[in-house]
């Protein structure tokens, strides 16, 4: 993220951010959303189930899941921050020089793997299926890197590790049946996000995945008037806090455009 010059990490940018926001006069206020109604002039939304808000606008930007394998082996070491990642751009750089182990076989593993093959020692990639589902072209810059092993037909037993931190992956040949260990400190999964989008999918279009998607592309505009979609819970390509940002000062921008004009 631009500006931070000796890194940050992503809950204290958080805080930094909120505390920002709240400068300019934000009220920020904790709950789910539960259920919504943008079917009328104005919109309503419902939070945990109880409070109601009304709003002439509104911006959704309630970001995607990362899904996991869950294992209880990978959640216990995903919780304690101990080696399983769902971000390669993210958390790469702590496994340089190191083995690594890459679930998924879709563009977001190839390009995590190529990305981690350029900081780690060892990447090893584990394709369940006989084939990649990426792009060719993506699959085959994964083929043509020398430190990236692929494994296909094959499926993770169990994420092994010391209790604290992980030291490697069980792992099984689906075809073959074979069993055995493979060596890493890093488990990085990639095998797609689920879009927090379901308590909208009443009334916002959706692509086939859940993406919210723009009614006029280059805005932040959704097909319900005054309901407008910032971050990840509409982007499926770049999925960056930098390029979150930049969608959510969209987002605000054409808000304000959208109170302006009603007044
Ligand atoms: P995808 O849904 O395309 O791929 C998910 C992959 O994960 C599949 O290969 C799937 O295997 C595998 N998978 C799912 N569940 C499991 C499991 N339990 N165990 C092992 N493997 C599993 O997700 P992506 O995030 O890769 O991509 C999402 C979209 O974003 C795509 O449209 C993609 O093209 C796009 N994208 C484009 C990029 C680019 O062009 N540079 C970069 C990144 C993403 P299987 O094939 O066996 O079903």
């Amino acid at each position: 993220f631009p500006g931070y010059v000796d890194g940050v990490t992503g809950p204290e940018m958080m805080v930094q951010l909120q505390q920002q926001a709240q400068r300019f006069g934000t009220d920020v206020r904790d709950g789910w959303v539960t259920k919504v109604d943008f079917s009328g002039p104005v919109h309503k939304v419902w939070v945990n189930d109880t409070k109601e808000i009304h709003c002439q606008t509104i911006i959704i930007s309630t970001g995607a899941t990362a899904k996991y394998l869950d294992l209880p082996s990978e959640q216990h070491y995903l919780k304690l921050g101990g080696g399983v990642s769902a971000c390669a751009v993210c958390d790469g750089f702590f496994y340089r020089n190191q083995e690594v182990v890459i679930v998924g076989a879709g563009d977001s593993a190839c390009e995590e793997a190529h990305y981690l093959s350029k900081l780690c020692k060892k990447v090893t990639m584990l394709v369940r299926k006989d084939d990649f589902r990426a792009s060719k072209i993506m699959a085959q810059r994964v083929r043509k890197t020398e430190n990236i092993e692929i494994l296909f037909n094959t499926e993770t037993l169990e994420v092994l590790g010391d209790g604290q931190v992980v030291t490697g992956a069980k792992v099984i040949n689906t075809a073959t049946k074979e069993e055995k260990v493979i060596s890493c400190t890093g488990f990085f999964v990639a095998i797609g996000h689920k879009p927090n989008t379901d308590v909208f999918k009443d009334f916002i279009y959706l692509d086939e995945v859940g993406y919210i998607k723009y009614e006029e592309p280059g805005t932040s505009k959704t097909n319900v008037a005054g309901v407008f979609v910032a971050g990840d819970a509409a982007d499926k390509t770049y999925r960056q806090a930098v390029t979150a940002a930049g969608t959510g000062c969209m987002a605000a921008l054409d808000a304000e455009r959208y109170l302006a004009a009603k007044h």
